[in-house]
């Protein structure tokens, strides 16, 4: 224990965050063996949504190179202030409509593609894209249904930039995750009769990414495992 007391905005010191990166490359490791997979074929993107840019430059120093947010207000101003960072920028979150144009200029990948009318203005040099599954049955939390997938794949591979590489999920609150991502899994076979190169899966968060290691993860996005708790959003 630290005789100071931590802030509730304070970042995580860097042997805190280096050993919990330690921690979970190992976990990863593990279940990639378990798994039969080469830990090399998966990649882990490091959720720093509500978190400082230096908390970006520590992971960075770290060896990290794939960092996730989720809201755009956040996200476009960290993003500038690191720009001397080499560092792929995945978007996570629900995108707006009217702020879609915006986030595909500072980010390198869109994970959260959901619906035909986010694909007019996200169309332009390339992107690529994942179609955001949802599989709770309530929809207005982000992602298409099942049911509109297809439809959605067709829309978006068609449009100019666009390149899908595959399928964005995360388990329901509640849900046994193994079940979700072997759901996931099925319904990536269905996407690669309309994009047969579609093949990731980004699947797996701080608590649930050796389920989604054993169903086939590609990209992992984690962020408490590693950074510690988030500060509280302002
Ligand atoms: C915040 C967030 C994560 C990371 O969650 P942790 O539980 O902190 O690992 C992953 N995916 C999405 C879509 C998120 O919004």
């Amino acid at each position: 224990m630290t005789p100071t007391s931590i802030s509730p905005t304070s970042s995580s010191s860097v042997p805190e965050l280096a050993d919990r990166l330690a921690t979970v490359r190992g976990a990863i490791a593990d279940a990639a063996r378990d798994a039969g997979r080469d830990p090399a074929s998966i990649t882990t993107i490091v959720v720093t949504k509500f978190h400082p840019a230096s908390l970006v430059s520590d992971l960075a120093d770290l060896g990290m190179r794939d960092f996730g947010e989720s809201r755009h207000q956040e996200a476009e101003p960290k993003i500038a202030s690191l720009a001397r960072l080499e560092a792929t920028w995945h978007f996570i979150g629900q995108v707006q409509s009217n702020k879609a144009r915006q986030v595909r200029q500072y980010v390198d990948v869109i994970h959260s593609v959901d619906r035909e009318s986010l694909l007019a203005p996200l169309a332009g040099d390339p992107r690529d894209v994942f179609l955001q599954l949802d599989l709770s049955g309530q929809p207005g939390r982000g992602g298409v249904a099942p049911e509109g997938l297809l439809a959605l794949a067709e829309a978006t591979a068609g449009t100019p930039g666009l390149v899908v590489r595959g399928l964005m999920a995360v388990a329901p609150l509640g849900a046994e995750p193994r079940r979700v991502f072997a759901r996931v899994r099925e319904l990536s076979d269905d996407l690669r009769t309309i994009v047969p190169t579609a093949d990731a899966l980004s699947i797996g968060m701080s608590g649930d990414f050796r389920e989604a290691i054993l169903e086939g993860a590609t990209h992992l996005r984690i962020g408490t495992a590693i950074t510690g708790n988030r500060p509280t959003p302002v």
